[in-house]
């Protein structure tokens, strides 16, 4: 893709009012490959006029043409995907074939989803002797992480714009390339100038400046806790609604009766994809005293395939490297015990972090409790079902999680008593029409599907 030194504001590409840039590092061999505008308090403002100028054409504008637009928006990004993969493997370091799969590929079920809902989706209902209208909320300020910087952009947009909200993008400073090659995607798809619209910029300069703007009428934002309780916080005071995806530290429940070897294994590739940066993956595998040992011998195995720079991508950047080595030490120090991988440096350039497992590790560790978001496993032994439940419902998030048993109905009678948002019954499918979300401290609110689509939707109801 061309790389811009300027901003997607109100249909075109605009230089920044100010001078700061942000460089953006290949993290698998830390060389410079792009430098990209760090945007202002007043880019934003511009990018907010926009989108509210833009909003009453796009929310007036018929669900079927709005669908139109989100079918052309797709079938973009669909032409565009190779360089779309690539881009994401240059920029946050993931191996080719992953970005090629989960990158790109996640992101056209839901772009294809959206398109499809705008056009059948129940804007207007009739209950008992009232109209109910579903209208747009207003201008969306989008504020993305980097972990999987295209689907976070996709998950926001793409219900947004089905609904008939305006936006503004101000992705992660570590991804903002893809955010750029979707603005030219949404150009080329003949989205009207202002309905979308893309600030690049540092999060406590131009994040906050969008979440706390006047004219945004709801935040959705993805990414750290500690932010996104600042971000509440300011919606709160401002009375606008707001979306919150934020960690997790999911249970992996494997049940006396189940295929410990494929929970296991698919298990530990839940938690090395993307290398460890997935808000919901299964950190914490949870098993039975009786197989617990057999259950660590083969996430150690199954890890150990994981090579550095090959399967396993690096971090994205040397402060996440960082963080998730220190975790390590620290559960090393707290008295569990490394059966893959350790805090040991990897050689050669790149922000790599060995694959590791750590067994003998009890609840109230912190490397049981805190979100790591690296490629690190822990595993935890239990006595009986509430034993599990107990251990699985045990921290202050609740975002994913998976229970394997001998058949499904086990499983998703022991699913009901999690706290969590989205389990995966003995390894369950992607839908990319299923709610996704957080209990607790994970978050407020759903993404994806009809359910994602209402956080973008405000009711009005007319009684006759
Ligand atoms: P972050 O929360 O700092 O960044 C996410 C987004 O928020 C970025 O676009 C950033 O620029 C923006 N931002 C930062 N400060 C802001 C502010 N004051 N106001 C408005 N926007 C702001 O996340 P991070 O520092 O990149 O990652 C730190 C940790 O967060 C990770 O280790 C992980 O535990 C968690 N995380 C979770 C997710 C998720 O999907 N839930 C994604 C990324 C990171």
């Amino acid at each position: 893709m061309k790389q811009h030194d300027a901003m997607y504001i109100d249909g075109s590409w605009r230089p920044a009012a100010g001078s700061d840039t942000i460089e953006v590092v290949n993290p698998a061999d830390e060389q410079v490959i792009a430098t990209v505008p760090a945007g202002s308090a007043e880019d934003v403002d511009a990018a907010v006029r926009a989108a509210r100028a833009a909003l009453p054409g796009w929310a007036a504008t018929p669900p079927e043409e709005r669908a139109d637009r989100l079918a052309a928006l797709h079938g973009r990004l669909t032409e565009r995907a190779e360089e779309i993969a690539g881009t994401i493997t240059a920029e946050l370091g993931s191996p080719l074939a992953f970005s090629t799969a989960v990158h790109a590929g996640v992101p056209l079920a839901v772009s294809a989803s959206y398109a499809e809902l705008a056009r059948t989706h129940a804007f207007e209902e009739k209950i008992g002797n009232s109209t109910v209208l579903h209208e747009p909320v207003g201008v969306v300020g989008a504020i993305t992480p980097w972990n999987y910087p295209l689907h976070q952009i996709v998950a926001k947009a793409a219900p947004a714009l089905a609904a008939g909200c305006t936006m503004v993008l101000k992705p992660a400073e570590d991804t903002p390339l893809v955010a750029q090659l979707f603005a030219e995607c949404v150009d080329e798809a003949g989205i009207p100038g202002g309905v979308f619209n893309l600030v690049t910029g540092r999060g406590p300069v131009a994040g906050q400046a969008l979440a706390g703007h006047d004219g945004v009428d709801l935040v959705s934002f993805t990414g750290s806790t500690t932010v996104g309780r600042q971000i509440g916080a300011l919606a709160g005071a401002a009375v606008k609604r707001v979306a919150l995806e934020l960690g997790g530290k999911s249970a992996n429940v494997i049940l006396p009766g189940a295929d410990l070897a494929k929970a296991v294994g698919v298990g530990v590739a839940n938690v090395m994809a993307n290398s460890g940066q997935t808000c919901s993956a299964w950190t914490r595998m949870l098993v039975h005293e009786d197989r617990y040992a057999e259950a660590v011998e083969l996430a150690a195995a199954a890890a150990a395939k994981y090579v550095p720079g090959e399967r396993l991508g690096p971090l994205v950047n040397a402060r996440q490297q960082g963080r998730v080595r220190g975790y390590i030490e620290q559960g090393i120090a707290q008295g569990a015990r490394v059966v893959a991988g350790g805090p040991e440096p990897v050689d050669g350039p790149g922000y790599y972090v060995r694959p590791t497992v750590f067994a003998d590790v009890t609840p109230e560790m912190t490397i049981a409790q805190e979100e790591i978001f690296g490629p690190v496993l822990t595993i935890l032994k239990y006595q009986d079902e509430d034993d599990a439940v107990r251990i699985a419902n045990g921290t202050v998030y609740g975002l994913a999680g998976a229970v394997w048993a001998g058949d499904d109905a086990e499983a998703a009678a022991f699913a009901r008593r999690l706290d969590t948002g989205q389990i995966d019954i003995n390894g369950g499918r992607f839908n990319p029409l299923a709610p996704f979300g957080g209990y607790k401290q994970s978050g407020i609110g759903r993404e994806l599907g009809p359910h994602g689509l209402a956080e973008y939707l405000q009711t009005k109801s007319l009684q006759f």
